[in-house]
């Protein structure tokens, strides 16, 4: 590969996100020689920190994965450090001529990426400074990048966008979904379109319903006082799980790359249906996670967490059904859950077949199980397809067996090297694998509605499930009233 010439201003340059997950991949880039001698970065937040102080930051944050000491010395010495605070117009001056020194020393090419690693609250005052200022220029390729959440309901997203769009065109704007970045999820599309044995079965003639969860056994972790203001809802099911919903749902684009794929997973979004406050209130239940024994650890409920109010009524867990009225799928189910704190840590999608109308074996007292395609995203990546086969043995006895390809986590490794490969998604200008405003846009519509639902209830008492458990019983009683099962594999 040729290595990129770029110029990177991470704002919030001292802050967990780029410690943990920007600096390493960077430094994994450099590794295979996609950044090499051309690219600068300049990391900016309040703190007066030095260079040299930047760099040991740095540093820290890839011992892991350094090989030597000369080329982590030699990857540090592309930082630099400018303490700024973005609401200051005066900053950015400073900030553009350290820009300019930079692009002549690395030769960067007048291309530049910027990284929001900041509260979305200030995302506005940043890119209108970066146009008002004139650190954009127009010479090279100018990108941004921005973390979820964005907004918190569709007028706050409309908001963020629009003050996003007076500096940057949609193009430009790249809102990282991590779970997109995965390598499982962009072979949803492997395993749907490169199997004319799944295509011609992916439809209402065929499926029963689609189940998707996305679980996590930890709690909010120290990050109780945002989690208290966002949800399951907001957190997972608005980005994460309506992204894996629409690659699913969508039709089968006329070509493999970002305006056709966009363009299937937004109308996927636009024909599911969008419920009335009775039938968001029927279609979807919401629980926090009470205290619980798992594995002889104890846990403690979520309103006892640190910097969660004590009379919290925000939901550590969601599920519920979306329909979609299309041809295609019109009277399949789509059902959804998300929660922390549950059994298991595991993102996973069940495509349920249906069962043969006409069974063969009824008079041997025999019933196959419904085929079942899952596809695992994490922590193992893969699938499976559940089929029945006949026993070993005397007699005749249907055994149900499982036909299954998994990538064992450690050899993909985790989070850092999905945001490698979203990182070389910007540096190569493709945003298949990022969130676009329609899609947010539509997610946030139908969300609202359950939001809206939820938020008019102040009085009545939550669901709660014991911690490290599969979720109240209320997510169970919602697939059992339409006389169904979760399916959950290990
Ligand atoms: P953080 O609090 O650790 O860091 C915030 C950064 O912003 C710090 O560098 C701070 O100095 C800087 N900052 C704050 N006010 C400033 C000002 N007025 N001027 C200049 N700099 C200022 O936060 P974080 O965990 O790194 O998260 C950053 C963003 O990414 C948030 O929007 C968060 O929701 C999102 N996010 C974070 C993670 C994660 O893993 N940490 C995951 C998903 C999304």
């Amino acid at each position: 590969t040729e290595s990129k010439s770029v110029l990177f201003t991470i704002f919030g340059a001292t802050g967990d996100l780029a410690k943990r997950k920007l600096y390493p991949s960077l430094f994994r880039l450099y590794k295979k020689g996609e950044l090499a001698e051309n690219f600068a970065v300049i990391g900016t937040a309040r703190r007066p920190w030095t260079d040299d102080f930047y760099r040991d930051v740095v540093l820290t944050s890839i011992k892991d994965l350094m090989k030597s000491k000369s080329e982590a010395d030699n990857f540090i010495s592309h930082f630099y450090y400018q303490s700024h605070d973005v609401g200051d117009v005066a900053h950015y001056v400073t900030l553009k001529n350290l820009g300019e020194k930079l692009r002549e020393k690395y030769s960067t090419q007048g291309n530049q990426v910027f990284f929001l690693a900041m509260a979305p609250q200030f995302f506005g005052t940043i890119t209108e400074h970066l146009k008002s200022e004139n650190i954009l220029t127009g010479e090279g390729f100018e990108r941004i990048v921005i973390e979820k959440p964005f907004g918190t309901s569709y007028d706050t997203a409309k908001e963020l966008n629009d003050s996003l769009t007076k500096s940057f065109t949609e193009e430009q704007i790249f809102r990282i979904d991590h779970y997109l970045g995965k390598e499982m999820i962009q072979s949803v599309s492997a395993v749907r379109f490169a199997n004319p044995i799944f295509e011609s079965l992916w439809n209402n003639r065929h499926i029963d319903n689609v189940q998707i969860t996305f679980a996590e056994s930890i709690g909010v972790e120290d990050r109780g006082g945002y989690y208290d203001t966002s949800g399951a809802l907001k957190d997972m099911i608005q980005n994460h799980v309506l992204q894996v919903l629409s690659l699913i749902a969508m039709e089968k684009p006329e070509k493999f790359d970002e305006t056709h794929i966009v363009q299937e997973k937004v109308k996927a979004l636009k024909a599911i249906r969008k419920y009335t406050a009775d039938e968001a209130q029927a279609n979807f239940i919401r629980a926090q996670y009470a205290a619980g024994t798992f594995d002889e650890e104890n846990y403690i409920s979520y309103r006892d967490e640190d910097s969660v109010s004590t009379t919290s009524r925000t939901e550590t867990f969601a599920a519920g059904k979306f329909l979609i009225d299309n041809e295609r799928w019109a009277g399949v189910p789509f059902y959804v859950r998300s929660g922390k704190r549950m059994t298991e840590k595991g993102t996973r999608i069940n495509i349920i077949f249906k069962k043969d109308v006409d069974n063969l074996f009824a008079e041997n007292d025999e019933t196959p199980e419904q085929n079942v395609l899952t596809i695992y995203i994490q922590p193992t990546e893969g699938f499976s397809l559940s089929v029945n086969g006949k026993a070993a043995g005397q007699g005749f006895h249907l055994d149900p067996m499982r036909l299954s390809f998994r990538h064992d986590s450690e050899f993909l490794g985790n989070s850092p090297e999905a945001y490698e490969k979203l990182f070389l998604d910007v540096l190569n200008g493709d945003g298949t694998n990022f969130s676009h405003w329609e899609e947010a846009a539509r997610a946030w519509e139908l969300i609202d509605v359950i939001r809206k639902t939820w938020g008019s209830d102040t009085s009545s008492e939550l669901p709660t499930y014991k911690a490290r458990t599969m979720g109240p019983q209320e997510a169970f009683d919602l697939l059992e009233k339409d006389g169904r099962t979760w399916n959950w594999q290990p």
